[in-house]
C-alpha cells in the first residue's frame, strides 16, 4: 500500500468523533444514539474500502453530511407527519383519514394513563371492552347493537365465520371483489371456512338468481359494497329490499359489506351519494359492517352494526379476542362518533377537506402560488379533480383548483428529493410540471411545503 494511503487512512475520523460534533445532535435526538451510531460506522467503513483501494478520506464536513444524507434515505418519514398535496382524501397508504383534532385531543388526555376499556366502573368487575362506545354507535347509527374489531376484514371474516361456517353464503358475482392489497371476497370467505355459493353474472344478478341458491346449506344473504370500481351499462343489481323478504322467508341474516363507512350523506359535500348506514337499515340489513378509517373518519377498525341477537352471536366467538379493538382505537372511535352526535362533522378532516369550495382553493392557491414565487419558482392555478379516495371509494372526484410548478431540472430526482424531505411531501406530476392539491393540504403545512420544494429542488 502506498504512503499515500496510510496518510488517508490516518485522516479518517473514529466513530466517536464524528458522532460527538453538534452537527448529528438533532438526528440523535431524533433516531436514537444507536441507530446514528450504526450509521456513521457504515459510512466510515464505507470511505475506509475506497480509501484503501487508492481513494481520499473526505473533509470531515462531508463526512458528516453523508451521514445525514444516509438516514434521510434509511429512515424516510420517521416519526413525521407526510404532506398529502396529491388530492385524494382517503389515501390508503398514508393511513386513509386523518384524526380530528378533538380525537388526537382525547388520545393524548387518556392514553398516557390508564383507562377503563373493559372495568365497569360502576361495578368494580370485569364489564364489556369499550362499551361507552358501543352505545354511542347505536346512538349515532339507530343500530340495535354494535361491536368494533381490528378492521373490517376482520369485522367480514367474524360475521362469516360466527353465522356461516360450515354453510353456504349467497353472493352476487358482480360482486365478489378485491380491495386493496389482500382483501378478496371469495379468500375472507374461505379463510373463515363459510362456502361461497356465487349467484347471476358479473353484470346482472337477479332476486331469482338468489331465490334458486337458497338451500338447507344456506347460512347468510350477503351483499357487498363495490367501494373501489363501477360497474356501468347493461346491469342489473338485486334491491336489498328483495334481498330483504326472501332473507326473510328463510329465516336468514341479510349481510351488507358497506366498506365506506358513510354515517352522513356525503352529497352534502359536493360528492356523489353513497349508500349510508341508516339507509342500509332501512332498506332491511341485518348486520352492517364498515371501515373506521374510511368516510367514518377515524382510526382503523371495523364497526359492526346490526341486530343484538346476532351481535350477540358474534361476541361469543372466541375469534374475537384475537381480533378485538385496542385502546387507541377504542378512545379515537369515541371521539369521532360524539362528533356526529354534536353535529360537528365539518370538523373531521375528511368532510372538511371534502367541503373545501373553489372560493376557498382559490385564495389559498393565490397565497401559496406567490411564495412559491418568492422563492424562485414559477407556478399557475390550473382546473382539476381531487379523488375522494384511492383504493376505497369508486373513483369519486370533486372538482377543485391545482397549482402546476416548473421544476428545473430533473423530475424524477425532485419527487424523490421530496418525498424523502423532511416532511417528506407527496404530489404528482403532469405534462412535465409538478401539481399540488391544497384540498387534502393542512393550512399549517403551507409554509413547510414551500421550504420542503425549494429544498429538494436545490438538491436534484
Ligand atoms: C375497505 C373495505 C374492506 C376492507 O376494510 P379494511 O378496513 O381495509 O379491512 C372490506 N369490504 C369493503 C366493501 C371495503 O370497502
Amino acid at each position: 500500500m502506498p504512503n499515500d494511503n496510510q496518510n488517508e487512512l490516518r485522516k479518517l475520523p473514529s466513530v466517536e468523533k464524528v458522532l460527538s460534533g453538534p452537527d448529528l445532535a438533532p438526528a440523535i435526538d431524533r433516531y436514537s444514539h444507536p441507530v446514528v451510531t450504526a450509521t456513521v460506522r457504515e459510512i466510515i467503513d464505507q470511505i475506509r474500502e475506497r480509501v484503501v483501494k487508492g481513494g481520499q478520506t473526505p473533509p470531515f464536513d462531508a463526512i458528516v453530511d453523508m451521514v445525514k444524507h444516509h438516514l434521510a434515505v434509511e429512515w424516510p418519514g420517521f416519526l413525521e407527519p407526510v404532506v398529502n398535496a396529491t388530492g385524494i382524501i382517503l389515501h390508503t397508504n398514508l393511513g386513509r383519514a386523518p384524526l380530528s383534532p378533538s380525537a388526537v385531543d382525547a388520545l393524548s388526555k387518556i392514553l398516557g394513563g390508564y383507562y377503563a376499556l373493559e372495568l365497569d366502573l360502576d361495578t368494580g368487575e370485569r364489564g364489556v371492552r369499550a362499551q361507552s362506545m358501543e352505545k354511542l354507535l347505536q346512538m349515532a347509527t339507530g343500530a340495535e347493537s354494535a361491536l368494533v374489531v381490528n378492521n373490517n376484514a376482520a369485522a367480514v371474516l367474524l360475521i362469516l365465520s360466527t353465522l356461516a361456517k360450515g354453510k353456504e353464503v349467497i353472493v352476487s358475482r358482480g360482486e365478489l371483489v378485491q380491495i386493496g392489497g389482500g382483501f378478496r371476497v371469495p379468500e375472507v370467505m374461505a379463510a373463515s371456512g363459510a362456502i361461497l355459493r356465487e349467484v347471476g353474472t358479473t353484470n346482472q344478478t337477479f332476486i331469482r338468481d338468489f331465490e334458486a341458491a337458497v338451500s338447507d346449506q344456506t347460512a347468510m344473504l350477503m351483499v357487498v359494497h363495490r367501494s373501489n370500481f363501477a360497474i356501468r351499462g347493461f346491469t342489473h343489481d338485486t334491491a336489498l329490499q328483495e334481498l330483504k323478504e326472501l332473507a326473510k322467508q328463510f329465516d336468514l341474516p341479510l349481510v351488507l359489506d358497506l366498506g365506506s363507512g358513510a354515517i352522513i350523506d356525503t352529497a352534502l359535500f359536493g360528492m356523489t351519494h353513497e349508500p349510508t348506514v341508516a339507509e342500509a337499515f332501512a332498506s332491511g340489513a341485518d348486520i352492517v359492517c364498515i371501515s373506521g378509517d374510511k368516510l367514518f373518519g377515524g382510526p382503523q377498525c371495523g364497526i359492526i352494526l346490526g341486530k343484538k341477537n346476532y351481535i350477540d352471536v358474534l361476541r361469543k366467538n372466541p375469534l374475537l379476542r384475537a381480533i378485538r379493538i385496542d385502546k387507541y382505537a377504542a378512545v379515537a372511535v369515541s371521539a369521532t362518533i360524539l362528533q356526529y352526535l354534536k353535529g360537528q362533522t365539518s370538523q373531521l378532516p375528511v368532510y372538511r377537506m371534502m367541503g373545501a369550495t373553489l372560493e376557498e382553493l382559490d385564495r389559498r392557491c393565490g397565497i401559496l402560488v406567490e411564495k412559491l414565487a418568492k422563492a424562485g419558482f414559477a407556478a399557475e392555478v390550473t382546473d382539476g379533480e381531487s379523488l375522494a379516495g384511492g383504493g376505497s371509494l369508486p373513483d369519486e372526484t370533486l372538482p377543485t383548483r391545482l397549482i402546476e410548478i416548473a421544476i428545473p431540472g430533473s423530475m424524477d430526482n425532485f419527487c424523490h428529493w421530496l418525498r424523502l424531505g423532511s416532511p417528506p411531501v407527496l404530489g404528482c406530476v403532469r405534462g412535465g410540471k409538478f401539481i399540488i392539491d391544497l384540498r387534502t393540504v393542512f393550512p399549517d403545512q403551507e409554509d413547510d411545503l414551500v421550504r420542503a420544494i425549494a429544498a429538494a429542488a436545490g438538491k436534484s
